[in-house]
């Protein structure tokens, strides 16, 4: 049986060249880039709870860091160090190696270096840590949309929640349900996208819990409203054979990690631009104003979903 430190060795032990010191010490020691700000953000998955049990450990892996690495692109920040600490129930050497497949090859795509962690019997439970760094000038919030300012999203809505309803047999997708588990359990983080708009948008979120319920949140914060051209939301191509499940998935759906953000219009042609270079569509779905709440182009007051809340 490999012990808690054979573990740490075998799977999450890698060179970090770009820290001062990585695995193996009390702590990490790292060096930020001068001017720069470091943008920290931590999510947890759970069994259970954020994904099923059984799920292929490779993608758990890959969505364990992706989510976090979605955070730093609603940000504009370049991602550079993770720290991971693990819970597992037992050490199950052939599910840690696919784990850390996973983790791995997306932490090598956008330069991210596993610089420590903690590793312990429970529960399955997966949390990340990401330390990325940003350009105090160009950092993007949630409180700076202004009335008058477009809304855009990025990339289609509602794979993922289709998909989710797909596993609980709510619907069968048919030929279709390929593409949307992916989306479920490999979201794409809009890294190249967040920094293109870094500078530009004028306010971001990463979509996790839906777009009205993260639009929402920026809305919030910087004391606004939105009225929605809801025909305009892109929606991902599964949609169209279940119209009635438009609204619940791609506007209110959540784990698709696309960005929602705001630019003053005369930007319009700049995000066109931004979204080309960084291969994603990015579309219009509407404008921020000063009554709070969200409204179709008719006036009807949207569902202001509150999104996933754990304690309610
Ligand atoms: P300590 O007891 O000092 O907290 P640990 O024994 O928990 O240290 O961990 C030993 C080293 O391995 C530390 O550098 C820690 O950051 C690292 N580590 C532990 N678990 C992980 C993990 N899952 N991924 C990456 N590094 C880890
Ligand atoms: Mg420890």
């Amino acid at each position: 049986m490999p012990g808690e430190f054979d573990l740490i060795r075998r799977h999450f032990a890698r060179p970090a060249p770009n820290a001062v010191l990585g695995v193996g010490d009390d702590a990490a020691l790292l060096s930020v880039t001068p001017g720069r700000l470091l943008a920290v953000t931590s999510d947890m998955l759970v069994a259970g709870r954020h994904f099923f049990a059984g799920t292929d450990p490779e993608s758990i892996g890959h969505k364990t860091l992706a989510v976090n690495l979605s955070d730093l692109a609603a940000m504009g920040a370049r991602p550079r160090w993770a720290t991971l600490a693990v819970a597992l129930p037992e050490a199950d050497e052939a599910w840690l190696a696919a784990f850390a497949r996973g983790f791995f090859a997306l932490a090598e795509r956008f330069g991210v270096e596993l610089v420590g962690g903690d590793t312990t019997r429970g529960p399955l439970n997966l949390c990340v840590t990401l330390f990325g760094e940003v350009d105090p000038a160009r950092v993007l919030r949630r409180d700076g949309a202004r009335a008058g300012d477009d809304v855009w999203v990025s990339g289609q809505l509602g794979g993922a929640a289709l998909a989710l309803a797909h596993l609980r047999g709510e619907l069968d997708l048919g030929a279709a349900a390929g593409a949307c588990l992916h989306r479920l359990h490999c979201p794409e983080p809009r890294l190249a996208l967040g920094r293109a708009l870094a500078g530009l948008a004028s306010a971001a979120i990463d979509i996790s819990d839906g777009l009205l319920a993260d639009l929402g949140h920026i809305l919030e914060a910087s004391g606004a409203g939105a009225v929605l051209d809801t025909g305009a939301i892109p929606h991902d191509p599964a949609c169209a054979a279940f119209p009635d499940r438009i609204a619940a998935c791609a506007w209110a759906g959540g784990d698709d990690y696309e960005l929602c953000f705001t630019t003053p219009p005369a930007c319009a042609d700049a995000i066109m631009r931004a979204g080309r270079a960084a291969g994603v569509a990015v579309t219009r779905v509407g404008s921020i104003v000063a009554e709070p709440g969200i409204r179709d182009a008719r006036g009807g007051v949207l569902p202001h979903t509150r999104g996933y809340d754990h304690f309610a």
